[in-house]
């Protein structure tokens, strides 16, 4: 048991926090060895297992993530981007494997992760499923073989808590889309229509945020041309299948070599 790659949750309380421990705790491939919320959290303190309604596991939420991440060899962030930076900054210092699944990070903030990357493993992505990265790839090949006669839509339904649109999903599948293409997606991507938007800009890739209720995560790729349209669908009904995928990258980021990484690579497609 001491043998297997201790693991820390960060943003314990949140929904994929809680999912993530139940994950980890009912794995034979690894063991959980921290829990960390926010400074003044009502968890900070308590068992973890107690705080989630359940039976102690032995592990105290703690608001020190350094003093946590330096006992463990993987970090598993579904966080915020503001707490996910500075979780990369401590990870690299504990030499940590830093597993990210936190979406709505700019391009500013992906950057900033260049220099943790340098000192530890990092695997982010926006959505840590098999079949949604498996999802990527068709997207990809039909982009690939269809040409602009066919606009391409990206649309995506989630919870309504959720607080970024559209999700890293959606944007994964739209630079898929644009890959496939051989454009690049920040000049073709049309994400927010309302009012007179006028006509459709031909090679566009757009995007549509449904929100409502307990949906975890549905996404449509939509091909539609003049007489015929292609949907590609991936319906994701439990959260446990981006814990599941977390927790693959956090033991597969053991035998890597710093750097930045992602599903594909995890999951070797
Ligand atoms: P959630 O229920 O709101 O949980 C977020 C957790 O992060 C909370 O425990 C929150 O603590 C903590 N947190 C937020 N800001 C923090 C900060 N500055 N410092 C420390 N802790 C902080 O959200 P969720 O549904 O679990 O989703 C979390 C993230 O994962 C989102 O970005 C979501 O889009 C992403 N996600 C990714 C995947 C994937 O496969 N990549 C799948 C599902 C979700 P407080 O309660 O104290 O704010």
């Amino acid at each position: 048991m001491e043998d297997l790659p201790g693991i820390v949750i960060t943003g314990a309380s949140g929904r994929m926090g809680q999912m993530l421990i139940k994950t980890v705790v009912d794995s034979e491939k690894a063991r959980l060895v921290g829990a960390v919320e926010r400074t003044g959290h009502p968890w900070v303190g308590m068992d973890v297992g107690e705080a989630m309604g359940g039976q102690p596991l032995g592990v105290k939420v703690t608001d020190e993530p350094l003093e946590a991440f330096a006992k463990a060899q993987a970090v598993i962030d579904f966080t915020a981007p503001a707490a996910t930076l500075q979780f990369a900054k401590l990870a690299a210092q504990a030499r940590a494997v830093h597993v990210i699944g936190t979406t709505g990070m700019t391009d500013d903030d992906i950057a900033k992760l260049g220099p943790c990357g340098r000192h530890a493993v990092i695997v982010r992505a926006g959505n840590m499923s098999l079949g949604v990265n498996l999802l990527t790839q068709l997207t990809k090949k039909v982009a690939e073989a269809l040409d602009e006669d066919f606009d391409i839509e990206v649309i995506e339904a989630h919870h309504h808590h959720k607080v970024d649109a559209p999700s890293g999903t959606a944007l994964m599948l739209g630079e898929a889309a644009a890959e496939g293409r051989g454009v690049d997606l920040a000049d073709v991507a049309d994400r927010g229509r309302d009012g007179i938007t006028g006509a459709r800009k031909k090679g566009d890739i757009g995007f549509v945020a449904i929100r409502g209720g307990d949906i975890v995560g549905e996404h449509d790729v939509l091909f539609a041309a003049p007489g015929e349209r292609i949907t590609l669908r991936h319906v994701a009904t439990d959260r446990s299948v981006f814990a599941r995928g977390a927790l693959k990258a956090a033991l597969w980021g053991q035998d890597q070599k710093p750097g930045e990484y992602d599903m594909l690579d995890v999951l070797g497609l």
